[in-house]
């Protein structure tokens, strides 16, 4: 069976809910705390081991407790943690996340860990790139780390995908290096510089992209599906009809779907159905790694599509 290399982050979210928000200044009595595993490296490769598949984390974590009950996570659920590398005197990723009771969010993330990732730990990894078949990056590790992932992945003649977020532009060298590219609607914009209000500017935003050398696109739209865009062609697919309780995750349950159906072969249009299933799924449920549906969920799941 072939298998994938996930490179990014690890995060813990520290999930404080409470009836109002405090201003500056000000203390209030919150209502309740949970501290759930995150980061989008860590959440997409969750997401593709449940969905059956075989997968390794490369990533970084700090010497506190964060970064043992994250990696202890990583392998409940099978996920391959022998080169998530541990960093001395450093914190570990955390997303400090308040939730009033309207569900408005205030978010600080401190990357930690995920910061100190180098290009010498892609390197001291390039034979389990090389075991691989798929390589799938996020933007939550240095800039770097990502190009230099690229680059050896397609000397190695590995299949790339990347999901651009959080939101960032980037070079010709790095999206020319990306088979699959898998932004939201606000990546997108910032990617392609193009300020989007309707279906036409999302299709020319994306036909900027892959003018720009991305082989394959998909913009995925939330509840309105995806568009899926290729030099030669573009189709919209819709999303499945659900009770949407919390969108967290969201994209990275997406992005383990449409892995998990290339790497069992299945053809581009499928992948992405079954995805969509995936996501529909994810919303469904609060949280990021405890969202994220298993594959038994996600067969048995016969949605009417929105
Ligand atoms: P992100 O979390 O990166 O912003 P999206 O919100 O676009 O990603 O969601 C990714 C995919 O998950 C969508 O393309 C869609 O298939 C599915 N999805 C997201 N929100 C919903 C929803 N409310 N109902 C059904 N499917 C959804």
């Amino acid at each position: 069976m072939s298998s994938v290399v996930v490179v990014g982050s690890l995060n813990m979210d520290l999930v404080a809910s409470t009836k109002m928000m405090p201003r500056a200044g000000e203390t209030v009595i919150g209502a309740s705390f949970q501290q759930i595993p995150g980061g989008k490296g860590a959440n997409q490769a969750v997401a593709i081991a449940r969905l059956g598949g075989n997968v390794r984390m490369i990533g970084t974590v700090g010497d506190d407790g964060f970064g043992d009950t994250l990696v202890e996570a990583l392998n409940k659920d099978k996920v391959d943690t022998a080169s998530v590398r541990k960093e001395n005197d450093c914190s570990t990723g955390v997303a400090v996340i308040t939730v009033d009771e309207q569900a408005n969010n205030s978010i600080i993330v401190i990357p930690g860990a995920n910061y100190r990732m180098t290009i010498e730990d892609i390197d001291n990894c390039i034979d389990q790139i090389n075991e691989s078949d798929l390589v799938v990056l996020q933007l939550e590790v240095p800039i770097e780390v990502v190009k230099h992932t690229l680059v050896k992945a397609k000397e190695l003649g590995k299949y790339t995908i990347l999901n651009p977020a959080p939101a960032q532009y980037l070079d010709n060298d790095i999206i020319s290096k990306v088979d699959l590219l898998i932004p939201n609607e606000t990546e997108l914009e910032i990617l392609s510089g193009i300020t989007i209000k309707d279906q036409n500017d999302i299709l020319e935003a994306g036909r900027k992209l892959v003018v720009s050398g991305v082989k394959e696109l998909i913009v995925t739209l939330g509840e309105q599906g995806c568009l899926y865009l290729t030099e030669k062609e573009y189709k919209y697919f819709k999303a499945y009809k659900v009770n949407a309780v919390d969108t967290t995750a969201a994209g990275d349950s997406f992005v383990g779907g449409i892995t998990i159906g290339l790497m069992n072969g299945l053809e581009m249009d499928q992948a992405i159905e079954f995805a969509s299933k995936v996501g529909a799924l994810a919303v469904t449920k609060q949280g990021a790694q405890s969202s994220l549906p298993y594959l038994e969920a996600v067969t048995q799941f016969e949605g009417e599509l929105l």
